[in-house]
């Protein structure tokens, strides 16, 4: 332990803390803008700059390791006026568009101008004229609002491991751009947003399609049908300041329907079905000698990933659809004959915590098996939170509604899919009973939950030993897709049996399209919420579910039958290989 003073308070942590740690373990505030917790220290921006008492010496205190001794002031005078130059220098190269800002009310550089009263700039304006690049399906890179504090660079590098962001040029004329000045669509970027959500300003941004929800439900030609992924239930509760961690699920369903939308269904559903179609096929892969270890194919930043980065293992992949695709085909089937909806009619819409579930839905011709497009529209938290607002609904305050049946019904296991070892956990309990007949009966599989970067573990289903990984971020799939592949390439056993993969840190309580702000605390409490909701459900194993044990005796027969293959399976693509 190391023994310092924040402002006078002795204060005692542990070496290796740097300052603005400890300050923040007294409750002292220091400003900051280039920084964020979850990655290594830039310090680009120098707001956190504080003195040494003594000798006055100035550091920066995100990237100060404490020592024994130390006696730090974080704010004086001086401090202030050298805080509020560096802002203004910020904003003499940044547009004055907060008006018409996507992050207008949430931009760190909008709250700290607030906070240190900038009401002039001093200095001379030089906005940049760079063009916005909206090539790709998901994500919008605005790089003439971009203040270069290199979050998106470092997350994009340091958390995912895919590099598909930097800083070209020098000096004045640096910007941050897709590496070598491609188009964002044609880098290797897997779109999972994450720069969205660590950049501090309007720079980075989701594709915003709010309009097109709204011009559907002004359509009286078209039923909407809208289905919410399990992350988003917990996300949108910050979104109208509810604790942390708050499940909203019946106040979604509610908000929903005021707004106008037609029928409201669960994407949980999909994920119960998801584990009958991708549990089915793991037993099978290991009954019958195929490729092992079988991956999960339900987060489309992964997949994507696995294409560009490991296209030898792409046969790994469970050629299980996503949740959210399973949904929307049988929205447009299953739903369109019991309801007896004419299809051509249904607007599929689909609410996700993910920017790459935007691409998703035009990836390949087996997104439209129901013969329309099987998701017609995908809208992040953030924005559908967006809609609520601008709709005047008063979420916090609405009452709980139920969901729609025949496709509404899920259990616990759906709802973990919104977090890092929810799939494998929730594909452990059905694939016990589809191996041994006998139920699990203690369905809490604590070897794989929380946020250790990849979680490993074997689990005995009488006798059947299955070895099973959870890895999350996509940093931390290159050490077991190399692993993987090398067993591969010398014809030994495979290591593991099966490997959940999700590409953002923490799974899609913390995708790229959830509330801003994320950090370690926030996704254990955001996780909490759904483990919480999980053990309050009725049915907490998929293949418990009533309406699931329905769709297959009255449509889709069995797991992996010729029907569920058509509708709930794709396939992959080897896409331009990228190396490191
Ligand atoms: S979306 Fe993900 S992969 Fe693409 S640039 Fe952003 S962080 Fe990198
Ligand atoms: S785009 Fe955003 S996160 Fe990236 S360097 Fe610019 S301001 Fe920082
Ligand atoms: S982990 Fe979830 S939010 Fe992140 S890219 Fe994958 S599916 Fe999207």
């Amino acid at each position: 332990m190391v023994n310092l003073k924040i402002n006078g308070i002795p204060v005692q942590v542990a070496e290796g803390t740097t300052v603005l740690q400890a300050a923040k373990e007294v409750g002292v505030y220091i400003p900051t803008l280039c920084y964020h917790p979850d990655l290594t220290p830039f310090a680009s921006c120098g707001m956190c700059v504080c003195k040494q008492e003594n000798n006055n010496k100035m550091i920066r205190a995100c990237s100060t390791p404490v020592h024994e001794g130390l006696s730090v002031i974080t704010d004086d005078p001086e401090l202030f006026e050298v805080r509020k130059a560096i802002l203004e220098m910020t904003l003499s190269t940044h547009p004055n568009s907060c008006l018409t800002c996507i992050r207008n009310g949430n931009c760190e550089l909008q709250t700290l101008a607030a906070k240190f009263g900038i009401r002039e700039q001093p200095f001379e304006s030089r906005v940049s004229k760079l063009r916005a690049d909206t090539s790709s399906p998901s994500i919008v890179l605005d790089p003439h609002k971009c203040i270069k504090c290199g979050r998106c660079i470092q997350v994009c590098q340091e958390l995912q491991g895919v590099f598909a962001l930097d800083f070209i040029g020098r000096g004045d004329s640096t910007v941050m751009s897709p590496a070598a000045s491609l188009k964002l669509n044609d880098s290797p970027c897997v779109k999972c947003g994450q720069c969205i959500v660590h950049c501090p300003v309007g720079a980075i941004y989701e594709k915003d399609e709010t309009a097109e929800l709204r011009a559907a439900i002004a359509d009286p030609n078209k039923v909407v049908a809208v289905q919410m992924a399990p992350s988003v239930r917990v996300g949108i509760s910050e979104e109208f300041d509810l604790p942390v961690g708050t499940v909203s699920t019946g106040r979604l369903y509610a908000a929903l329907r005021k707004i106008g939308v037609d029928v409201v269904f669960d994407t949980n559903f999909g994920a119960d079905l998801t584990i009958m179609e991708e549990g089915s096929e793991l037993v099978k892969r290991i009954t019958t000698g195929g490729v092992l270890p079988q991956f999960t194919s339900c987060c489309p930043g992964w997949v994507d990933y696995c294409e560009k980065f490991y296209p030898e293992l792409i046969d790994n992949l469970s050629s299980a659809k996503s949740p959210m695709m399973m949904q929307g085909a049988i929205t447009k089937t299953y739903y369109a004959e019991v309801s007896k909806t004419d299809p051509a009619t249904i607007y599929s819409v689909a609410l996700m915590p993910c920017t790459a579930k935007k691409y998703e839905i035009k990836r390949d011709d087996s997104m439209k098996s129901s013969g329309y497009d099987d998701v017609d529209l995908v809208l992040t938290t953030r924005e559908i939170a967006r809609l609520f607002r601008a709709n005047g609904i008063d979420f916090a305050a609405l009452p709980d509604e139920e969901c729609d049946c025949p496709i509404g019904e899920y259990t616990g296991a759906g709802t973990i899919f919104g977090n890092t070892g929810g799939v494998m956990e929730a594909a452990v309990r059905t694939a016990y009973k589809l191996v041994t007949g006998d139920e699990l009966e203690d369905v809490n599989v604590n070897a794989v939950r929380g946020l250790e970067n990849v979680r490993k573990g074997e689990v005995d289903m009488n006798g059947t030993k299955v070895r099973v990984a959870v890895v999350h971020g996509l940093a931390n799939a290159k050490e077991i897709c190399d692993e993987v592949l090398a067993a591969k390439k010398a014809g030994d056993p495979a290591p593991y049996d099966f490997i959940e993969f999700m590409a953002c840190r923490g799974g899609c309580i913390a995708g790229g399209g959830q509330p801003y702000g994320t950090d370690d605390q926030i996704r254990k409490e955001r996780i909490a919420g759904l483990y919480n909701d999980d053990e309050n459900s009725t049915f907490r194993k998929s293949h418990d579910n009533p309406s699931i044990k329905k769709i297959y005796s009255d449509y889709l027969d069995a797991p992996l039958s010729h029907k569920a293959h058509s509708l709930l399976h794709t396939s992959y693509t080897v896409r331009k290989k990228y190396n490191f």
